[in-house]
């Protein structure tokens, strides 16, 4: 394979750019020529200046972009064989000998059938002169790739979809607004959401913003009278104190009869039953838009690596594959597979064998609906009168994460609902030590789905000597069944120490069960923490607006992350905005390093380059200290360039969270009480650290801590995102671009 063309096609989706820029990088590092194919099939059938080659440079400065710079269309011709005929002559004439494309099922269908039908096209085009035979010899099969670029996550393949998680920040976005808008007036709101065949953004929506109700295609409401119902909960919540109430629709949503369920007869509906002012806003292409979230730059420009690693390696008539993120891991499926399972679940909707649409969906889908359920609910259900109510505390420790909030609310209603008796730690360790203990109801985490910092408190106290009997006495006195720690490092280290002493303090020998809620994501057992993600937007909104403020000069930056001894936001944050070079404790920082890398910056500045980006972990080196290195940066570059400096500080800690924290958080909140119930309902004591290994909640032994962490430096022993590290290298190669990435190499 020389030559490979890579197009974007269908509908738009934030982070189609990063995908391209790293499918045109990896592909030209791995010695290819990469052809954009300009305007999708349309620029494919046409041919001529729609298809040109990329240079390293060309797709610099483009990842914060959303929707394709390389223009996408609907394109009637190629659904006919006419259109593909087109299409089949411009690849041969261009001689490319494989396709990557970024698309939705639409468009990976497109490329399907064109895989199947090019020997019979290119006999065609022979027969009718149209390519010469030695031009049809050479290109005997079309090898395809497919990156699944979709907001809506309605494809099988990947667990989520480039554009998805954008869209849910946009979904998000408009439901925090409204809720405020909507709580002032004690008015009902009605959201559209996109979505046609899948509900996957209307239930995260729901579960990432606490609405009161949503309506999905895949499981209508299992009543023929659903409207009467969902009236009931909404005047319930009202009474219960609710001042807002909203409802999500997903654009597909139908009744159990199959006849769709439109937001103007949700409107209609609550109006003349509960004779309240509603308000109907439909999103509609707010949800495409905008610049894309660090998850999606990060995911998409994993695939496009993936993708040219596929397709580099592939045979000349391998049947076509799609790459996807699944378990946390990239994957290859074969398209043929992906489409039929997609289509299936389409088919199954349409014909109403809607448990069969939810179990095509798969566990996990089917557990968010449940869950969004309950803790939708307005009131709890009742516990069971000959049921043992247990009493759980929960609490944090540690810094604030964005998301605490949301795994506290979830975890007390979920506990609540299934009739124990949650109680609130305030102020951490602190507060347990000092016996601030207060029991919830349903309402007191009313709106805190949402909610940034933490309205229990937090700290960092790690107790000792006398705190622990303080403690022992709280917990006897409160007779707590039971513990769940939401917070990061010094939260573990404080459940490790009362796990450790349970044979000096009765009191202990409890369930204890810490979740991991930190934005440095130096946490063991799991793969992420709550409060990562909406750190690391905050970062790269950041770092975007730093590198438009330099367009006029020639400048370089150095901007400072948090993360203490853990690179996780500084490598992440580099890779999510295409800095040049970063700088991680784990790999150490040498004099040596900065003299190259200064070096390397004045040759870029000396040929035009305009702009450079450097992320460095705060801690990554004692001495090289951020201003250190602005000196030096400064004096070495002497007139070449000039240097400053961004300590992004707090601002990391705080906000809203994103709706990937929210959903991580719900999901770990509800896990980890069933757990604690059940191990308290078996009187088995546990020490037990909650978290995602390869996509999937697991769980992991107190025991197992000290083997799984360096504790001088507070991480892992083991990152799994070091292994990004090459990426980030290729990608952000020093450039002299004025965008501040790469023009340059090839
Ligand atoms: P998406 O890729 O986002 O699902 P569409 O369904 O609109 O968007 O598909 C995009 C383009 O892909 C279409 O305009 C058409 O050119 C091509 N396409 C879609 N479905 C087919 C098909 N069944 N056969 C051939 N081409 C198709």
């Amino acid at each position: 394979m020389k030559r490979i063309g890579v197009f974007t096609s269908g509908g738009d989706a934030p982070g189609m750019n990063a995908a391209l820029r790293a499918v045109v990088r990896t592909g030209l590092n791995h010695g290819l020529e990469v052809y954009a194919i300009y305007e999708g099939y349309s620029g494919l059938v046409e041919g001529g200046e729609n298809i040109r080659p990329m240079s390293w440079g060309e797709v610099g400065g483009i990842l914060h972009l959303g929707g394709t710079v390389i223009g996408s269309a609907r394109c009637k011709e190629f659904r006919e064989r006419a259109g593909r005929l087109r299409a089949v002559r411009n690849l041969l004439l261009h001689e490319i000998d494989g396709l990557i494309v970024i698309g939705g099922d639409g468009s990976l269908t497109g490329a399907y059938l064109l895989h199947n039908e090019w020997q019979d096209l290119v006999e065609e085009l022979v027969e009718t002169g149209q390519v010469t035979k030695k031009a049809a010899s050479r290109h005997k099969a079309l090898p395809v790739v497919g990156i699944i670029g979709s907001i809506d996550n309605d494809m099988f393949g990947s667990d989520i979809t480039t554009g998805t998680d954008t869209a849910l920040h946009r979904i998000v976005d408009a439901t925090d607004a409204i809720s405020s808008t909507a709580a002032s007036h004690q008015r009902s709101f009605v959201v559209e959401v996109m979505g046609r065949n899948c509900g996957y953004l209307a239930l995260m929506g729901a579960m990432a913003s606490g609405a009161d109700w949503v309506l999905i295609p895949e499981s209508p409401p299992d009543v023929d009278d659903w409207e009467e119902k969902m009236c009931e909960k909404l005047r319930k919540g009202r009474l219960m104190g609710r001042r807002d109430s909203m409802v999500i629709v997903a654009e597909g949503a139908r009744d159990c009869n199959g006849n769709p369920i439109t937001s103007r007869h949700v409107k209609e509906v609550i109006e003349e039953r509960l004779g309240e002012d509603v308000r109907i806003t439909v999103l509609g292409h707010v949800q495409r838009g905008g610049s894309p979230s660090a998850f999606d730059r990060n995911l998409s420009t994993q695939l496009g690596v993936e993708a040219v690693e596929t397709i580099s390696t592939m045979a000349g008539e391998a049947e076509p594959l799609i790459v996807g993120f699944q378990g946390n891991k990239l994957t290859r499926t074969p398209l043929r597979v992906a489409l039929e399972k997609t289509k299936a679940v389409a088919d199954a909707v349409a014909a109403r064998k809607f448990d069969e649409a939810l179990e095509l969906r798969g566990a996990a889908f089917g557990r968010s609906f449940e869950v969004v359920r309950t803790l939708v609910r307005a009131t709890p259900h009742p516990p069971a009168p000959d049921q043992r109510r247990l009493r759980i505390a929960i609490m944090h420790g540690g810094g604030p994460a964005p998301g605490m909030n949301t795994a506290a609310r979830a975890a007390v209603r979920i506990g609540i609902d299934r009739g124990h008796i949650m109680l609130g730690v305030r102020n951490a360790f602190r507060g347990l030590i000092n016996n601030e203990i207060n029991e919830f109801n349903w309402m007191s985490v009313n709106g805190w789905a949402t909610r940034g910092g933490s309205e229990l408190g937090t700290n960092r106290t790690i107790p000792k000597g006398r705190d622990l009997y303080a403690i022992a006495r709280s917990l006897e006195e409160h007779q707590i069944d039971g513990i769940l720690m939401i917070g990061g490092w010094s939260g573990y280290q404080s459940i490790l120490e009362l796990y450790n002493q349970r044979k000096n303090y009765p009191a202990f020998d409890i369930p204890m069960i810490c979740l991991p809620a930190t934005i440095n994501n130096n946490l063991p057992g799991t793969e992420l923490s709550v409060g990562a993600d909406t750190a690391l937007n905050s970062i790269v909104s950041a770092v975007d607006k730093i590198k438009q403020s330099a367009v006029a000069s020639q400048r370089a930056f150095i901007v400072e992350v948090m993360g203490y001894y853990c690179g996780y936001l500084a490598l992440m944050g580099a890779l999510a905005t295409g800095a040049e070079r970063v700088y991680l404790h784990e790999e150490g920082v040498s004099m040596r390093d900065l003299v190259a890398d200064v070096e390397e910056f004045r040759e870029a500045f000396k040929k035009g380059k305009r702009l450079g980006l450097v992320i460095r972990n705060e801690m990554a080196n004692e001495v090289y200290t951020t201003n250190f290195m602005r000196m030096l940066f400064e004096e070495e570059g002497g007139d070449l360039f000039d240097v400053r400096q961004a300590i992004l500080g707090h601002m990391q800690q705080g906000g809203t969270p994103s709706p990937f924290d929210r959903i991580f958080a719900t999901r770990l909140g509800v896990n980890c009480i069933d757990t604690l119930v059940d191990y308290i309902e078996r009187r088995e004591t546990v020490g037990l650290c909650i978290g995602q290994v390869r996509g999937e909640v697991s769980f992991t032994h107190l025991d197992d801590v000290p083997r799984l962490m360096d504790y001088e430096h507070s991480r892992p022993v083991r990152q799994w995102w070091m292994d990004l590290r090459p990426i980030a290298n290729l990608l952000a190669r020093q450039g002299y671009s004025l965008t501040g990435e790469g023009e340059t190499a090839e």
